[in-house]
């Protein structure tokens, strides 16, 4: 499978979280005021802090789901993965709400730029990324939100890439994108659904698993009691048998926006990300958790390390130019 120093065979020492982000930033404002938006040492010295704590917590490897319109920077990632010995996994694809350039742009002409990256790398880096990130966000999917999607699908049926889905589930708007994913010939066992334990809700994820997708179980964080109620939603759904379609991650962010150098510190806002095992709530509160709730070893080394890698090394490639 693919990392940001170059192909894996993925043997990890320790779970993989599918979905953190070392950054998740303005692209725009970090291309036009550089260092003043968003400091790249500053970044730097964060995750590696963050990285070893993970590390020593049984962390093997992260999947950053940075994309590119939330500031993915390979080469960055690449120093702090190298510097870290963490290894991590790149994404492409697109955040909502896109971006205004691709408006009116037809999926497939849309769609050859992210299949040119999967193939040939990312620009001059040579980094291919394993995931494709899509997203809706919207109580009701728009022509554009199906057109995103449309352009995930083709990606994904091009290259074999896993595509991972934010979806909103308040709005169970996932069951609508897997549904559209599944007409263009994306084999549900390619689909990643992320933040599907948000409502706190089981209806939601049970409708998504009959689908047959993944469920990415993330937005993990340790305030309140969160962790635990969805802790106990993870073990629900491995109790209902559905332990190989499973996998955990927290959501975290490295190192936010508000970190630049002109916020001062005493209008900073306090956030989930400023915790600094913010990469180890699945290993402090989750995994202790489920086996209290009976869950074995045997089903959480699936959802650990066994389902995200199946995942990661993707389907047969059709269409590559390789
Ligand atoms: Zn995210």
């Amino acid at each position: 499978m693919e990392t940001v120093l170059g192909k894996s065979e993925g043997n990890w020492d320790g779970m993989t979280l599918m979905h953190e982000h070392i950054i998740a930033s303005s692209p725009v404002m970090t291309k036009f005021f550089g260092d003043a938006w968003l400091d790249k040492e500053l970044v730097v010295a964060r995750s590696l802090e963050r990285l070893a704590i993970a590390k020593a917590a049984g962390v093997g490897a992260i999947v950053d789901g940075t994309a590119l319109n939330l500031g993915r920077d390979v080469e960055l990632i690449g120093r702090i993965s190298r510097e870290s010995g963490m290894p991590i996994c790149i994404s492409t694809g697109m955040y909502y709400p896109g971006d205004f350039a691709f408006m009116r742009m037809p999926a497939d002409v849309l769609a050859s730029y992210f299949i040119d990256e999967v193939v040939d790398g990312i620009g001059e880096s040579g980094v291919r990324p394993a995931i494709y990130k899509a997203a809706v966000e919207r109580a009701q999917l728009t022509d554009e939100d199906v057109r995103y999607l449309h352009v995930a699908a083709l990606v994904s049926m091009s290259c074999g890439l896993p595509i991972y889905v934010h979806t909103n589930a308040g709005y169970r708007n996932g069951l609508e994108a897997v549904d559209r994913l599944k007409e263009w010939g994306v084999p549900a066992e390619s689909i990643v659904v992320g933040h599907c334990l948000d409502s706190y809700k089981l209806d939601y994820p049970l409708e998504l698993l009959q689908k047959g997708t993944y469920l990415c179980c993330d937005r993990i964080f340790r305030q309140g009691d969160g962790a635990l109620k969805k802790a106990d939603m993870v073990a629900e759904l491995c109790m209902r048998g559905y332990a190989d379609k499973l996998v955990l991650s927290h959501d975290y962010i490295c190192c936010e926006d508000k970190w630049n150098g002109k916020y001062p510190n005493d209008r900073r806002p306090g956030s989930v990300h400023d915790d600094l095992r913010g990469l180890c709530v699945v290993a402090d509160v989750v995994l202790p958790r489920l086996k209290e709730r009976g869950i074995s070893e045997d089903q959480l080394r699936k959802i650990t390390v066994d389902n995200p890698r199946r995942i990661l090394a993707g389907k047969p490639k059709k269409g590559n130019r390789e």
